[in-house]
């Protein structure tokens, strides 16, 4: 099939609006004789105007080829080999332009880096390598499939995403119930892109992810977790969520908690509530890690399975632990919340009793703590979101603003993309 292609002066891409790495990468490639496009959500955020998160290059030269191309490179990746061209603070993810999976039923395209080995024994490489049409064809969505082209500056267009742009519509390139199939962790990212983008779903994959929601619970649970984070980290966890909602999704993600969630109103305030807060954040360029997120989302369910055990005669340490882990550890199950994390949560949830312990040496003690801060920002948050500890939270602001924590080593650890290390994020 012909594609659309729009000429340098009739779109708003531009090298200027791209990383130096990103440019570099396309230029050797080009003057070495290759093909070298952007691709996927790089060409979809520049022609939005959007910020774009990192930058993806699509070539017709082999993984060999433009690792001999470029010291700065690693290949990653088994089945499908990828390059990364590593510059400083960034990575161009480069790879050879794929051809369409076989049709066996037993692969999702996107999980790449699995080896798919033969009858005898052998892993099987024919077939990987596709046109730069193919490459599109077999992205999620066609606002996902645009292509820019180095050579000339223009947009390569095979699936229809620029209308889609136009038109604000995630379309699903081919038949929506095939291709969930084939990888269900796209449904949620439809979900991502429609609340992010703040775009509607077609009618008919809308329906599709309301039809094949469950096939979710056979998404790779590492593929899981990393699509779980991306979906409330990215500045319009809201809308994400809203829409997780409205397909039907949240169910088979959070079982219990979407459950709990549906029988009161006032359950589902202090989500989104949650997530505003996470939104504002984020927009501020303030990064909360994933501990602090799940205890934020999950607080209020965490409290009241907390009180549910107390009731039942646990102790109120207890209580907390066993609460988080058994609501936390089922989850690993389709979504692979990392056990360090499970801990973080459980921290964060026992050090609440401690805000209201304010004699003697202990809060000194308490502040100088490893997990005081996250659980400050836990406290702090629901103690506005319920209005309610006001007297506490005054006297453990100032007990901050008098105790300085000492954590020298953790802050040098911290990048500018942490949680602020000074604790000031702010709260509405
Ligand atoms: P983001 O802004 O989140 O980075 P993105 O569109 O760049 O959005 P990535 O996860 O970085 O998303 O993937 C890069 C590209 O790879 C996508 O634009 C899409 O073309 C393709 N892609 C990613 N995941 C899938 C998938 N599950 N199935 C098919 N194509 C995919
Ligand atoms: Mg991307």
């Amino acid at each position: 099939m012909e594609p659309i292609i729009l000429k340098r002066a009739d779109h708003n891409v531009s090298r200027q609006n791209m990383t130096s790495a990103a440019v570099k990468v396309l230029y050797r490639l080009k003057d070495e004789g290759y093909t070298a496009y952007v691709a996927g959500g790089g060409v979809r955020d520049l022609l939005l105007n959007r910020n774009p998160k990192d930058f993806d290059v699509a070539t017709n030269a082999t993984p060999e080829q433009i690792r001999k191309m470029f010291r700065n490179c690693r290949l990653v990746g088994r089945r499908f080999r990828l390059a990364h061209i590593l510059f400083r603070g960034e990575v161009i993810e480069t790879a050879t332009f794929r051809a369409p999976v076989p049709d066996d039923g037993d692969e999702t395209v996107h999980c790449e880096n699995t080896l798919r080995v033969g009858e005898s024994g052998m892993v099987m490489r024919d077939n990987i390598f596709g046109t730069p049409e193919e490459d599109a064809m077999r992205r999620d969505f066609t606002i996902n499939a645009l292509f820019y082209n180095i050579a000339d500056f223009s947009i390569i267009d095979y699936a229809g995403g620029l209308k889609d742009l136009d038109d604000k519509i995630i379309r699903v390139i081919g038949e929506p119930d095939k291709r969930f199939a084939e990888d269900p962790v796209r449904m949620i990212r439809a979900a991502r892109f429609a609340g992010t983008l703040g775009f509607e779903i077609e009618q008919e994959a809308y329906e599709s992810i309301c039809r094949n929601k469950d096939l979710l619970a056979s998404a790779a649970p590492s593929r899981m977790y990393e699509e779980v984070q991306k979906l409330f980290f990215c500045g319009h966890a809201k809308e994400v969520f809203q829409w997780l909602e409205k397909t039907g999704l949240l169910h088979p993600m959070f079982h219990d908690f979407s459950h709990w969630i549906d029988e009161d109103k006032a359950r589902h305030d202090w989500v989104i509530q949650t997530l505003e807060q996470m939104d504002r954040w984020r927009q501020a360029g303030l990064r909360v890690h994933p501990a602090l997120l799940f205890s934020l989302i999950f607080g209020e369910y965490h409290e009241f399975l907390i009180k549910q055990l107390e009731e039942g005669g646990q102790t109120p340490h207890d209580a907390s632990r066993n609460a988080i882990q058994n609501h936390l550890r089922p989850m690993c199950d389709n979504v692979r919340v990392p056990k360090q994390v499970i801990y973080q949560v459980c921290d964060i949830m026992t050090n609440q009793r401690r805000f209201e312990r304010t004699q003697g040496r202990r809060p000194q003690r308490f502040i100088q703590t490893r997990g005081f801060l996250d659980a400050f920002l836990f406290f702090k948050f629901s103690s506005k979101a319920h209005n309610r500890n006001q007297e506490l939270l005054e006297f453990w602001t100032e007990q901050r603003k008098s105790n300085p924590p000492k954590q020298t080593q953790r802050k040098k650890k911290r990048g500018p993309n942490n949680t602020n290390p000074d604790g000031e994020m702010p709260i509405e």
